[in-house]
């Protein structure tokens, strides 16, 4: 492989080691069945969503004002994307993707020449069994844990259902009705009613196979009742809310959703950092709903990018708390790296879950992430063995621990 690094010392053995392993993919966004994806043929612009195009964005490439980056698709027009494509592929996303490029196509970048062939033989590829070829045999990915909106409905035994939480159904009264409708509760009327519907809809999911309920960091940091029955009130009236208002009633219905996760013993994932105003999404607002939760496990993703010490601190502190470098390898690989060298010193080796692709399109791609994060696991393993802080063996099983047991019990798959 062209773009493997050069490993030194005990990492090379750790990154060989490292493909003999089962993978829990831990967080996806893949479809939930794959029916779906093999009848979704992608456009050019799709190869770079949702990630490469928010560094063709950054680099200025012209999109839309208030669009997305992770939505907005690239014309196929190769003389206004080459000058962009050239200033993003160095990146940790674009790194992913030509690793991907190499694997499956034997090509080392995406060209004027071979760009439309490129694109023909990803929906080439979308045929029955694509799932079973590219995560089971190539991946050798064990489980899935895919995001889904509502109703799991999932027949596949390699995916298992990570449910948005009802604190992501906030923002519109037809939203509320949809939760009702399955739930099988009456229309909410007062706040009361909502928090009802709620618990009912989580009990319906979980019964329907959930084993997760995802939610996310968010600016309201504390649950204020009276405010959510205000809210509830606006919204129910017709009213658009900004997402900042909104999030008044998704702070408390957040709560209530961690209380009854820890009843149906179903942990929650949090969305942490990264995107547009990370602010939005700050890690540090996650420590006192963690704190006010003792008995809700929480998955916490991305590491809080850029904020990946506080991510280490929260997995040290809190026994309800766990770190996932899901997305985090191609965010930001090296800082991935140190975090996790720093991370070694604090974190108890159960509470770290080393892999997620958090991809939805092009599911070849996830062979290019995965490949990064075996790297970057095996620099901060092998890194250790190499200062003689841990043997090979031990090493090995931490890796394995990491990629595999730890989100298999968490999980309980
Ligand atoms: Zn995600």
């Amino acid at each position: 492989m062209k773009f493997k690094q050069n490993l030194t010392g005990a990492a090379e053995a750790l990154f060989e080691y490292s493909e003999t392993m089962p993978i829990i993919d831990t967080h996806e966004h893949i479809p939930v069945k794959e029916e779906y994806y093999i009848n979704a043929p992608i456009q050019f612009g799709q190869m770079f969503n949702p990630y490469i195009s928010n560094d063709l964005k950054s680099a200025g490439m012209p999109f839309p004002r208030d669009t997305w980056a992770a939505l907005v698709v690239v014309d196929d027009d190769w003389d206004a994307f080459e000058p962009y494509w050239n200033q993003a592929k160095f990146t940790s996303y674009a790194r992913a993707f030509r690793i991907t490029l190499q694997k499956y196509f034997g090509e080392d970048d995406l060209t004027r020449e071979n760009h439309k062939e490129i694109v023909q033989k990803i929906n080439d590829s979308l045929k029955p069994g694509v799932y079973d070829r590219i995560l089971r045999q190539d991946c050798n990915i064990e489980w899935s844990i895919p995001c889904a909106g509502a109703l799991p409905d999932i027949d596949d035994p390699l995916l298992k259902g990570n449910i948005s939480s009802p604190a992501m159904f906030c923002m519109s009264a037809d939203q509320m009705k949809q939760l009702a409708a399955e739930a099988g509760t009456e229309i909410p009327k007062s706040l009361e009613d909502f928090e009802e519907s709620a618990r009912a809809w989580m009990t319906v999911q979980k019964e329907k196979g959930a084993i997760c309920f995802k939610s996310r960091a968010m600016r309201v940091e504390n649950p204020d009742r009276d405010k959510a029955a205000q809210i509830f009130k606006r919204i129910m009236g017709g009213e658009s809310l900004s997402e900042l208002e909104a999030g008044h009633l998704e702070s408390w219905i957040r709560e209530v959703s961690a209380r009854t996760a820890a009843e149906l013993d179903v942990p929650m994932a949090l969305h942490t950092g990264v995107w547009n105003n990370y602010k939005n999404s700050d890690i540090n607002d996650i420590v006192g709903f963690i704190d006010r939760n003792p008995d809700t496990r929480f998955d916490v993703y991305h590491m809080g990018i850029p904020k990946i010490r506080e991510s280490l601190q929260i997995a040290k502190n809190f026994e309800n708390a766990w770190l996932n470098m899901c997305w985090s390898h191609i965010v930001a690989s090296d800082m991935t790296v140190n975090a996790m060298k720093e991370g070694f010193d604090m974190i108890p080796l159960n509470k770290i879950f080393a892999f997620g692709a958090d991809y939805s399109l092009f599911i070849q791609k996830i062979y290019g992430h995965l490949f990064i994060a075996r790297e970057n696991i095996s620099i901060v393993l092998g890194d250790r063995v190499d200062r003689n802080l841990l043997d090979l063996d031990t090493a090995k099983a931490i890796m394995k621990q990491w990629f595999y047991d730890n989100p298999k019990d968490f999980y309980k798959l």
